[in-house]
Order: structure tokens, then sequence, then C-alpha cells
């Protein structure tokens, strides 16, 4: 097959929802954009689906959520930690100001469709799927484009700017010699799985009907995360000690699924009936990390690719979208300027930075929570939470969860929203 060959202004490898942000922001400001994308459909599995309020509020702006929404989701109105019965802390949206005063849990498909929809509105505008990435094009020095093959053969793109928004395990930034930057401070695997609800179990309430919050099963040290997944999925999470799940594996499937049951009574009965073999459960390694830096000649990291984070408190997407929002009038400013080196596109990482830190803190502070045990974890926090709940700072850690940085809003790309969005992101320590 002839090697393709193609020029554009940006180059985005990954048509996640870093990746298709930031393309439509940049089609807007009149950019040629070429996204490079592996997959041929957005309906492959593991793909987050939790929305804060400040991803939606941005996605909003994009004229995107209207469109995304009507291909369905489902509204959660809190997070809440339980044990057994009883709320252990919960995060109640329904305090914040409308229209985002709820979760919305959404097929991550619904929402990139509708953004690449978006995208293909602009001539300038070129979508490259089923292409993987796998080379960089560097000339004098700098990296200037990528080469990617895939079942309709190879190409080369050639772009001003590369931007690696290609996930978590992202390969632009190894082929850029870019360490990961992984730590173990959140380290585990995840058991993942669906299930299907049952009408008729709901109907004679031997099962919990469809519930409107994302619960969190504290389940001795391994908490279980469960929520409605459009249309009629419980999506349910295990989160277990690094390399943990091989021991409770090796005892053999029954023992898997005795252990689940014990971890959320609610759903013993839809475990034991569809839980047929390890094939209906997926073990994922999740983690957090931070790229040991975000911008090369040529080359910039976003969202998973440039810090990755655990799913607690499910800030993946908000932070994704709001790196899009923040490197546009970087990028618009740097190819104006006819400056695409490491130091002008490092003022990416310079106007994140202090937003990513404080996440990661809020994070693990969230996690302490759930793993932790004892009197105080289990009798008197519930009763401090109860209270603290009627006090400013509940509502400001919620803000905080909901929106991250609050201020970042998208721009017209012009210099001087760079220098208001420079002064505006930087989100004080929690
Ligand atoms: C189990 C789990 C549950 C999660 N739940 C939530 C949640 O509920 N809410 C939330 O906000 N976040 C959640 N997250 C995190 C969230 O999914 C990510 O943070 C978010 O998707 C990051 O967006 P991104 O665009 O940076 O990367 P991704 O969504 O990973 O997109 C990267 C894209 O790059 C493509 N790609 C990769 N390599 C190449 C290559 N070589 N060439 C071409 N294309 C390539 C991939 O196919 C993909 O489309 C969860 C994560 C996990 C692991």
């Amino acid at each position: 097959m002839a090697e393709e060959e193609f020029d554009t202004d940006v180059c985005v490898v990954g048509g996640g929802p870093a990746g298709l942000v930031l393309a439509l922001l940049m089609l807007r400001s009149g950019v040629r954009v070429t996204v490079v994308e592996r997959s041929r459909t957005h309906h492959r599995e593991f793909r987050g689906e939790i929305l804060q309020p400040g991803a939606m509020a941005l996605l909003d702006d994009l004229g995107v959520l209207a469109g995304a929404r009507a291909r369905g989701g489902h509204e959660h109105d809190r997070f809440r930690l339980v044990e057994g019965d009883r709320v252990l802390l919960e995060a109640d949206y329904r305090l914040l100001p409308a229209p985002y005063d709820h979760l919305l849990s959404i097929p991550q498909a619904h929402v990139l469709d509708e953004l690449l929809a978006h995208c293909h509105r602009f001539t300038g505008f070129r979508w490259l799927d089923g292409r993987r990435v796998g080379g960089l094009v560097r000339r004098e020095g700098r990296v200037a484009g990528v080469t990617a093959a895939g079942p309709v053969g190879p190409c080369t793109v050639r772009a001003r700017v590369v931007v690696g928004a290609d996930g978590r395990y992202s390969r632009i930034r190894r082929l850029a010699g870019i360490g990961a930057g992984r730590t173990e401070a959140f380290a585990h695997d995840v058991l993942w799985f669906k299930l299907k609800e049952s009408h008729n179990q709901s109907k004679s309430n031997s099962v919990e009907p469809p519930v409107r919050d994302v619960r969190v099963f504290r389940a001795g040290g391994s908490p279980v995360l469960v929520y409605a997944s459009w249309p009629d999925r419980i999506q349910v999470g295990w989160t277990l000690p690094h390399k943990g799940y091989r021991d409770i594996a090796g005892q053999g499937l029954d023992h898997v699924r005795d252990e689940l049951c014990r971890a959320v009574p609610p759903y013993a009965h839809l475990i034991r009936e569809q839980i047929r073999s390890q094939g209906d459960l997926s073990l994922l390694d999740v983690f957090s990390s931070r790229a040991e830096r975000w911008a090369d000649d040529g080359l910039v990291l976003i969202g998973d690719a440039a810090h990755t984070h655990s799913p607690i408190g499910a800030q993946g997407i908000n932070l994704a979208v709001q790196d899009a929002v923040v490197l546009h009038p970087v990028l618009v400013g740097a190819l104006a300027a006819g400056d695409t080196g490491a130091a002008r596109l490092g003022a990416f990482e310079e106007l994140r930075s202090p937003d990513i830190a404080a996440v990661m803190r809020l994070q693990a502070l969230q996690s302490k929570a759930m793993l932790s045990q004892g009197p105080f974890a289990t009798r008197v926090r519930p009763r401090l939470a109860r209270v603290l709940r009627h006090t400013p700072l509940y509502r400001k850690i919620l803000h905080r969860i909901a929106y991250g940085n609050p201020s970042i809003r998208i721009s017209d790309g012009s210099e001087e929203r760079v220098m208001s969005c420079r002064r505006r992101s930087t989100a004080p320590p929690l």
C-alpha cells in the first residue's frame, strides 16, 4: 500500500476528550487540525463515564453538551461512601447552582461522537481513525510530525505542532523520551464490570432500583464503586491493592463471586446470575502519574498523557477538557508568533500545574477517607461529616471537586486572553 502524506498546522494524536476538545477549539480559531486515532469506534470499553459540572459547563459553552445528552445519559445527585446502611461521607451535588447541580453518567462515546460531528463542520479538519501512531518525524532536532499505520496503510502527518493526547500509556510521551512520572501513591487494580439491571427484580424489590447516587461501598480496605450506567447497566469497580487480585482469582471464580457479593450485598443476586466466567470481568491497572515535562520543541502533552489520575472522585475527563481549554490560547499564540519551541509551549505547564497539584492533593484526601479504618473513621467521622455539611467549608470542597479550577473559560484564542487565563487559572491550594 502506498504511503499517504498530509500537511497540517496541528496534529493531535488521540481522539479522546482532551484531543477532540482541543481540535474543535483550534478549528474555531481558524487553525488546520488533523487528529490521528488508533480506534475505529468510540464504543470501546473502559472509558470514564462520569462527568463533573466543570466539564459539563465547558462542553455546554462549546455547544456539544445538549447533543451528547440527547444520545442518552443518567443524572446522579450525590457521591456517597456507604458501609452497610450507614452513609459515612457524601458530596451532595444538589447544593451546587443549576443547571450543573448533578453528576452526569454518560457513555464517553456520546460525548466524543458529538465533538467529532462538530469538528467535521470545519474544512480544516482531517480525521485519520484506525491508525496507530508509531513514530515521530523530526526536523532539525525538533518534532515536526508523526508516522502512523493501520489497515488502510501507513501515513505521515507533517505538522507545526504535535499534541500528545493519547492517554495514560502515551506512545508520544515515550517516543519523545519523557518519563511518565508514575507514583505508587495510588497504585491499585480495579476489577471493572457491568451488570444488567433486572426489571423483574426491581419490581419485586429484591434488588435496589436504579439510584441517583454514585456509591462507594467501603468493603474493608477494598472499596467498590457502583453507579447506574446508561442505558440499563450497573457499573461496578472493585478497587484492590496492586497485584492483589491474583490471590483472590487463584481461589476460583466462586470465591471471587462470594467476595463481591459480600462487598455489595444489594447486587449479590445479579452478580451470582451474571458473572459466569473470568471473561465477564476486566482487571485494570490504575495509577496516578505526572510526566516529567509536558512540552518539547514542536510537541506538547495534554490530558492523561501529561498527568494521570486515580478514578477516585471522577476527575480525569474534567481535567482533560480543561487542559484543552487552557492550551488552546497558548497554542494559537505560539502558531501566530511562529514560535512553537519548548519554552513557549511550556507556558501551558506553567499555567496548569497548580490546578493539577491541587486535584492530586484532593484525591489523596478522598482516597484516605475511603480506605481508612478504625473507630474514628467508622463512628466519629460520619457525625463530623453531618456537622460539616452545614458549613461554608463543605460547599467549598464540593465546588472544588465539581469544578477543579472554576475560572477556566473558553477563550477566543487571542494573546490577551492567554495572559488573562494565566492570571485566572492559578488555583489556591486547598
Ligand atoms: C477504570 C477507570 C474509570 C474511570 N472513570 C472515570 C470517570 O467516571 N470520570 C472521569 O472523569 N474519568 C474517569 N476515568 C479517567 C478518564 O477516562 C480519563 O482521565 C480521560 O479519558 C482522559 O482523556 P484523554 O483524552 O486524556 O485520554 P483518553 O481518553 O485515554 O484518550 C486517548 C486516545 O488516544 C488514542 N490513542 C492511544 N494511543 C494511540 C496511538 N499510538 N495512536 C493513535 N491514537 C492513540 C486512544 O485510542 C484514545 O482514544 C477513569 C479511568 C479508568 C481507568
